[in-house]
């Protein structure tokens, strides 16, 4: 951090995505209910705290039955869920015990609270029932929307906000940051996060800057005080002098200005200059973004990461919800492929809804296929949906986060099932259709001739690749710096992948953050990969990198990168070697 006699404060961070933007800070604090105090209540006090406690009842109860009046009556069972919640609120375990513990200990409302609901949760656990355990998640629920009303705190809703300004917050969930509103959120800033992290993915397709990992921003930066975010140096700077706002300004406009040259020539085709064709595709979170997909001029979706849906609706959507997305999705886009991937959740991506489970290095944890196998339900009813789907367009399936040959084997099992059960139940769809892995972890690089062997189409998910192989926590700012896409052993993991892909016959396709780096383009065409899906924001700028490349020239100079031992090298040889065609960057000064 630096700061100036006029008080102008630097702060260095990640870059979550390109672009500068200036405006007003707005201070996003979600920790109001985690922040909860023990303090004690007089006798005469304690009518008047059990009084505040009601209170807050009532108020969540009435929020809560908005909730459900506004909502599609056809939900089935999800309704239900709603509904017992509903009855949770005033039910003798959480309302009357902690009406009880108020008055009996003679503590605060909140801490009551806090202190009966872990007592019932910590009972539900214990129960042999997998049912009753599942309803703790109900009783975390109820009771943080009580004790937010308790402590006064904001509830922001992003979705609902609507002043033009620039988000700051602790952490955002890419949940969180696919809320935003283009019209009025400008960027977005946050202590936590780090390169590649699906938020800064969520950031980059909706085009605003963001710069994430800064540590301590939302304790220094105050609401209303100017910011300029510079997303592509990763620094903001807080209340900044004169000079350095009409310097920014004028790199903004310079910025829009290059972005909005490269978008004119997006629907040009992806050809280098030695006449070989590429295929570029976008990675897309919502249906939603097909527009801009299209606009950007890819070919098809190359990566739906579907867990999006869920991680919105904060439950597990039915078959019929899925096919109703899916459908319009491969509908808008026909005759174009849509790759759909299987739900992705945790890691990143976790949400308490979905499953309550706190884990000690989530990363590592039941993420991806390993939840969907351990809840075949869930996994079914989804791959229901894209069967049924595929009845109406191209699509081609995609599964996350395989380690080994028996996962593979299992979902084969559980597919196969699902196409007994679609049969049985007379519904239309198409089983016909090419079934991937996701490449992203080391094991499966490894194991890539023989998985190859039980699949139609690999796709490297560099951005977990990276993680896995580095072993660092993709949000994790303390150590992006060695997050590194042209790192000598990432890069021997692509050409081993490309090399058992080419052996068996089939087809393969890059859909981490790398593909959609311009730096990183002629190391790719280099180990002759010709099938790039990337963030759709993305895809004008490696358009315009590869129609100014020769792809046999950079086959040769990839020979010449296997004989560097650091990204270092790389890096330098690629700068000068494609000097004249590498985008323009600002350099900070
Ligand atoms: C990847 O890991 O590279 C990938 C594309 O998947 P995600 O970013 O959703 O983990
Ligand atoms: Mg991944």
């Amino acid at each position: 951090m630096n700061e100036t006699l006029s008080g102008q404060m630097t702060i260095r961070g990640i870059s979550g995505s390109p672009g500068i933007c200036i405006g007003k800070a707005y201070i996003v604090d979600r920790e109001g209910v985690n922040l909860i105090k023990r303090y004690p209540v007089s006798e005469s006090m304690v009518p008047s705290e059990i009084a505040r406690f009601k209170n807050a009842v009532t108020k969540a109860k009435n929020d809560h039955a908005k909730v459900i009046e506004s909502l599609d009556h056809d939900l089935g069972e999800n309704l239900n869920i709603l509904e017992t919640h509903m009855v949770l609120f005033k039910d003798k375990m959480l309302y009357g015990k902690t009406i009880e513990t108020i008055s009996r200990d003679k503590i605060n409302a909140e801490w009551a609270l806090r202190k009966v609901s872990t007592q019932v949760k910590s009972m539900f656990q214990q129960i042999d029932d997998q049912y009753l355990k599942d309803r703790v998640n109900d009783i975390v629920q109820v009771s943080d929307k009580i004790m937010s009303h308790l402590v006064g705190a904001q509830d922001i809703k992003i979705r609902d906000i609507n002043k033009r300004v620039i988000l700051v917050a602790h952490d955002l969930s890419p949940a969180d940051a696919s809320q935003i509103q283009l019209e009025s959120i400008k960027g977005f800033v946050t202590d936590r996060g780090g390169k590649n992290s699906h938020t800064s993915i969520v950031a980059k397709s909706l085009k605003i800057p963001s710069v994430l990992g800064l540590g301590r921003a939302t304790v220094s930066i105050n609401n209303d005080d100017i910011l300029i975010v510079d997303g592509s140096s990763g620094i903001i700077i807080v209340n900044p002098e004169e000079d350095t706002l009409f310097k920014y300004e004028e790199r903004m406009a310079r910025f829009e200005a290059y972005r909005a040259d490269i978008e004119r020539d997006s629907h040009l085709p992806a050809v280098t200059r030695d006449g070989i064709s590429l295929n570029l595709m976008a990675n897309i979170e919502l249906v939603e973004e097909v527009v801009s997909a299209k606009d950007n001029g890819a070919n098809g979706v190359g990566l739906f990461r579907t867990e999006f849906l869920y991680l919105d609706l904060k439950r597990f959507p039915t078959e019929d919800e899925l096919l109703k997305k899916y459908k319009e999705l491969v509908e808008l886009m026909n005759p174009e492929p849509v790759t759909i991937r299987t739900l992705d959740i945790n890691g990143d991506k976790v949400n308490p809804y979905l499953d309550p489970v706190e884990e000690a290095n989530p990363a590592l944890g039941l993420r991806a296929v390993r939840f969907c196998l351990e809840n075949e339900d869930i996994f079914s009813t989804q791959l229901k949906a894209i069967l049924r789907a595929a009845a109406f367009g191209n699509i081609k399936l995609l599964i996350p986060m395989i380690s080994c040959v028996e996962e593979i084997v299992r979902v084969k099992k559980v597919l196969n099932k699902a196409i007994l059960e679609l049969e049985d139940e007379d519904k239309i769809f198409n089983k016909d259709i090419p079934l991937g892995i996701m490449i992203e972890v080391p094991s499966a690089v490894i194991m890539a001739e023989e998985l190859a062997t039980h699949v139609d189409f690999f796709s490297i998910g560099t951005n977990d690749l990276i993680q896995y192989s580095m072993a660092i926590d993709r949000s994790n700012r303390r150590v992006a710096h060695l997050y590194q896409a042209l790192n000598p052993a990432v890069l021997k993991m692509i050409k081993m992948t490309y090399d058992a892909a080419q052996k068996k016959g089939i087809e393969l396709v890059m859909c981490g953050e790398m593909a959609g780096d311009p730096i990183n383009i002629p190391v790719l065409l280099g180990l002759g990969l010709t099938n790039l899906s990337m963030n759709s924001a993305s895809i004008p700028v490696v358009k315009k990198m590869i129609r100014s490349m020769d792809f046999n020239l950079a086959g040769k100079n990839a020979k010449k990168l296997f004989e560097f031992q650091t990204t270092e090298e790389t890096i330098t040889f690629i700068q000068k070697e494609y000097k004249e065609i590498l985008p323009y960057r600002e350099t900070e000064d």
